[in-house]
């Protein structure tokens, strides 16, 4: 979906709409989107920048950080991006670019590709972390079993020094 920015110039404009996941590359493989992209926001031309607020829903497949399993989340969130055409960056010179919020994209031509958009948010609100669950056990670091699963005995047969002197304090 592009939107032509010239024809919003001097309107507030809201837009709700869904774009499919098919095909938006999150350089990850760890997570999968399983439904289409809700979107609500709007879109501001406050001439020489283009204020975006909103917000983002969609059902996600994320593994867990310790044993990578699956876990099924709802990324839901509200953000708020500036564009700034690329030809006005070189206007305003290096030092304004020194003091250029990081929250400014830029944006080529008078087009916003809200696919684009929407990847980059995101992006931007992925969890770090995420655990199937607080005392997740993760894999073990010989085997690779799901330490949930199953009790490996790799631990038994080399105890870590740390681990050994802990052990005789107890
Ligand atoms: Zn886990
Ligand atoms: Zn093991």
């Amino acid at each position: 979906m592009i939107v032509d920015l010239v024809k919003l110039e001097g309107l507030n404009n809201r837009f709700e709409f869904s774009i499919s996941a098919d095909g938006l590359d999150f350089e990850t493989e760890n997570v999968r989107l399983k439904s289409d992209i809700a979107v609500s926001c709007e879109i501001i031309r406050n001439i020489p920048k283009t204020d975006v607020t909103g917000t983002i829903s969609v059902a996600a497949e994320i593994d867990c950080t310790r044993c990578l399993i699956p876990i099924e989340q709802l990324i839901a969130f509200s953000f708020e991006a500036t564009y700034v055409p690329s030809e006005e960056l070189l206007r305003e010179g290096e030092a304004e670019l020194d003091t250029a919020d990081l929250d400014v994209d830029v944006l080529d031509g008078n087009e916003l590709d809200m696919r684009e958009v929407v990847r980059e948010q995101i992006l931007l609100n992925l969890p770090d972390q995420i655990f199937c669950d607080d005392e997740c056990k993760g894999l073990c670091q010989k085997c690779g079993a799901n330490l949930n699963l199953i009790d490996c005995s790799c631990e038994e047969t080399e105890i870590d020094p740390r681990w050994a002197a802990l052990k005789k304090l107890t």
